[in-house]
Parts: C-alpha cells; sequence; structure tokens
C-alpha cells in the first residue's frame, strides 16, 4: 500500500487529534485496531492506492485467486479493471479493492489471510518496514502515512529518533 501523491515527509494536517512523537520502539509497540481503512481505497475514496502491483496479483498468497484487484472510478460508483503493466510501477497510484478484506457490521474490517502469508506491504503498514528506518536515519523524523486514516491507530503519529540523555 503507497500513497504515492504524498510522500511521508510531510506534515499532516490540522485535525482534532494532536500529533504524538514517538519513538520508533514506542510506534512499533501500538497495536491495529482493525478499521480496515488502510485495506480498500473506496474507505478513502480513492486516496489511498496500491504502487508496484506485481503482475500475478498475489495469486500465489490467495489460491490462485487475484488478490489486490484494481478500481477504477466509474458514473455509478467503482468498479474492477484488469490490472495492465502499469499498475507494476513503483509510482502508479493503482486504487484498488483487496479479494480477502472482510468488512465487519461495526464499520471495521478483518483481514481474511491475517493467519497466513501477506503482502509485504501489509506486513510492514506503517510503521514497520525498512522505509521508515531509513527515512528515519535520513531526517530524524518520519511522518506516517496514515494522514487519510483518522481512525488509524497511528493517525497524525511522527516517529522521531529517541532523546538521547546528556
Ligand atoms: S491481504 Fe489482508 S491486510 Fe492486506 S489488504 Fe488484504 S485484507 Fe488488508
Ligand atoms: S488504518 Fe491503521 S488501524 Fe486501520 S487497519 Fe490499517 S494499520 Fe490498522
Amino acid at each position: 500500500m503507497t500513497d504515492a501523491d504524498h510522500p511521508t515527509e510531510t506534515a499532516p494536517a490540522e485535525g482534532d487529534l494532536a500529533p504524538r512523537f514517538l519513538s520508533l520502539e514506542e510506534a512499533r509497540a501500538l497495536e491495529c485496531n482493525g478499521c480496515g481503512d488502510c485495506c480498500d481505497s473506496r474507505r478513502s475514496d480513492g486516496y489511498w492506492t496500491w504502487g508496484a502491483l506485481p503482475a500475478d496479483q498475489y495469486r500465489s498468497l490467495f489460491d490462485g485467486q487475484p488478490l489486490i484487484i484494481p478500481l477504477h472510478r466509474t458514473d455509478g460508483g467503482w468498479a474492477d479493471r484488469p490490472a495492465t503493466t502499469a499498475d507494476e510501477a513503483d509510482l502508479t497510484p493503482t486504487r484498488f479493492r483487496c479479494g480477502a478484506f472482510q468488512p465487519q457490521p461495526d464499520g471495521r474490517g478483518l483481514c481474511g489471510i491475517h493467519d497466513r502469508e501477506v503482502p509485504p506491504k501489509c506486513r510492514e503498514f506503517p510503521v514497520w518496514g525498512e522505509q521508515v528506518e531509513a527515512e528515519l536515519r535520513e531526517f530524524g523524523r518520519v511522518w506516517l502515512a496514515t494522514e487519510s486514516f483518522p481512525r488509524c491507530t497511528w493517525y497524525r503519529v511522527c516517529v522521531v529518533q529517541p532523546v538521547t540523555p546528556v
């Protein structure tokens, strides 16, 4: 999952929830609340996208069926579309739905393959990826790419270097 149009080194817009500045260890100690908003572009009105979608659409993880399915907007709403070679590029903002996603009556959503292998992006989002560590080393802080998910556990979290006692 990615947000190619909005790099992570950008502070989120002002909102009701104050930003939280946490060390990487503290941020990684938080738990996903299962809101499911990062599992389907429609839940952020197309803001959240999937970059670098493999040509096989992760069929090997989903019993031979396409796991991540590209979407396009139509006059009647959202509709599936075939994957193209353009979807394979890192910066292609592919709107998507996931075949394993299970919306719940309370508005949250479950991952139907959470007990199996999931795509690396799912395992890494939003704070477990190597990119967060690299950006932290380079910039000293990283705004997590959760600005489109007000319900996310990590909404408005900025990962910072731990304070070193003097
Ligand atoms: S595989 Fe699971 S975590 Fe990944 S997008 Fe699908 S439902 Fe969400
Ligand atoms: S948006 Fe955040 S809290 Fe919601 S499912 Fe994704 S990682 Fe978990």
